[in-house]
């Protein structure tokens, strides 16, 4: 058997393919939330340290105090995690080791807005530090792990140049805040954004308008903020070239469908005691995320219900074996519901009001939008807090809700994510990154764009070597059959 060859071409950045992405007019427009632009949510934790970081004056070990964090002094601790973090990243390491001598992102300077974990903190070294080239402050999102804690004030003296302004527990006063001192910096200015939900770019645009003369693009990664470049984009307003990570293939099969598979279950044994088989569990939306979810609770011996709004994706809930339900038809007898729609109100307070004692709800698609949880802070109920991120909400004759994250992100608050899974994820990024960065004038307009299939394939091969996976090569002969170049792309861009 023969070992995986990358194609020559693939090892310099400089020759990344020439066309220009081709425009999505996928998924993401339909799928996408219409909540206002703050994904933002305060969670916090009881054992949280009573002063704000904000209120601190730390120094890293180099004399800098450009970043905010909650406690420095646990760096050493972070560091550790970044290492057994770098362990499962190992394509971002090879595309670190490639990028050697070239450093593709010489020169750029990233402002960025993202979940803070060890895994990114990884990307923030890759990003930041010197194997691709700049330094970059890196804004936080509020859903950030305990992990990060550590990670990130370990990171942050660590990674050199990287500025960090990100705690666990972060108000929404607090993030807005972490975002404007990343973007409001003496002597400094950014040339590139990579943004997750788009918050970071709307800031941008309402305070700094004239910061973006200087950008050179946008690498969005999720749904929700994709959405809101495709929507300033037909309005004419998105004044630099986008690029859409969400939609490239390996970030959709991997962060959302495999990722998900992972980490529902984690997250619901975390926080509950339940034992899932034979559970009666509804699932809103068979999406990526919804196929992942499903998948794991039927293996658990869950019985599972799906409800959705495309005929496409009920067809295939069908296919896959789970009966297709309104969710008023089942929300009396489910002791599970799971959102994943990246919708809003998906589950309303009438749904809640119908549920039975004990039913869990929780959310694994868009923020804290799909289950409305406002609805339920209302002087007749009453809310205790039972475990961190477990919350029962108690109606006036006893019956009991059991609320996960408040609604937010069930992985992301109450478990860990699978380290390759980022890997994928920051892998597409980094290379959306060099070839905004690098593109000459004109490939890329205003406009929002897919990652090059070929790029795509290429992020998808880096992983392969982790598996021993030896990939077949196409005969001259089959090329020329199929119409395809031997080395790729392989599949239309819609696949
Ligand atoms: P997707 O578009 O593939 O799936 C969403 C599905 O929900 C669609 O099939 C859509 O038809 C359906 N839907 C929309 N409104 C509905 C409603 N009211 N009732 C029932 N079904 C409805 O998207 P996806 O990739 O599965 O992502 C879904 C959400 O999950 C997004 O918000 C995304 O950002 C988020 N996400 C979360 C994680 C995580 O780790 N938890 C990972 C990736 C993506």
């Amino acid at each position: 058997s023969q070992q995986i060859q990358f194609a020559d071409d693939m090892q310099e950045f400089t020759k990344f393919p020439t066309k220009t992405g081709r425009r999505s007019l996928s998924r993401s427009i339909s799928q996408s939330s219409t909540d206002s632009y703050s994904s933002a949510a305060s969670y916090t934790d009881s054992s949280d340290d009573e002063v704000s970081p904000r209120e601190k004056q730390q120094t890293n070990s180099k004399g800098s105090s450009n970043f905010c964090v909650k406690n420095i002094k646990q760096a050493e601790f972070g560091r550790r995690e970044i290492e057994i973090a770098e362990q499962d990243m190992s394509a971002l390491i090879s595309l670190r080791k490639r990028a050697q001598g070239e450093k593709p992102l010489a020169g750029a300077k990233i402002v960025g807005c993202t979940h803070i974990t060890a895994q990114t903190a990884v990307s923030a070294c890759l990003f930041g530090g010197p194997g691709l080239g700049p330094a970059f402050p890196w804004g936080a999102k509020l859903f950030i792990s305990s992990k990060w804690e550590k990670a990130h004030s370990k990171g942050a003296p660590v990674l050199s140049g990287v500025a960090v302004f990100a705690w666990k527990g972060e108000s929404e006063d607090d993030f807005w805040w972490c975002i404007d001192r990343c973007v409001n910096v003496d002597g400094w200015q950014a040339n590139m954004i990579l943004d997750d939900g788009g918050d970071l770019t709307h800031w941008v645009y309402k305070k700094y308008p004239s910061v973006f003369k200087k950008i050179r693009g946008i690498v969005e990664e999720s749904v929700t903020g994709v959405h809101r470049l495709y929507q300033l984009s037909k309005a004419g307003k998105l004044c630099v070239p986008a690029m859409n990570v969400n939609d490239s293939v390996t970030k959709q099969k991997f962060d959302n469908l495999y990722c998900c598979r992972e980490s529902i279950l984690d997250g619901l044994k975390r926080t509950t005691d339940v034992m899932f088989g034979g559970k009666q569990v509804v699932v809103c939306g068979y999406g990526e995320v919804g196929k992942g979810c499903c998948a794991a609770l039927k293996a658990l011996g869950a019985i599972v219900y799906v409800t959705e709004i495309d005929p496409i994706c009920a067809l295939q809930a069908c296919m896959d074996g789970f009966r297709v339900v309104k969710l008023s038809e089942v929300i009396r007898q489910v002791d599970v519901v799971i959102t994943c729609t990246g919708n809003k109100n998906v589950v309303t307070r009438e749904h809640l009001d119908r549920m039975k004692n004990s039913c869990i709800v929780c959310n694994m698609g868009h923020s804290n939008t799909e289950i409305d949880v406002t609805s339920l802070r209302t002087p007749e109920l009453t809310w205790e807090r039972v475990r961190s991120q477990v919350d029962h909400v108690i109606w006036p004759d006893g019956k009991r809700v059991v609320l996960l994250a408040e609604g937010r992100l069930l992985n992301l608050s109450c478990s860990t994510v699978p380290t390759f899974v980022l890997s994928i994820t920051a892998t597409t990024q980094a290379l959306a990154l060099i070839e905004l960065y690098n593109a000459p004038e004109g490939r890329y307009k205003q406009d929002v764009y897919l990652l090059p299939k070929k790029m795509d394939e290429y992020v998808a091969s880096l992983h392969l070597p982790s598996f021993d996976a030896h990939l077949t090569e196409l005969t001259d002969d089959q090329a020329k059959y199929l119409g395809l170049n031997k080395n790729g792309p392989f599949k239309p861009n819609y696949y």
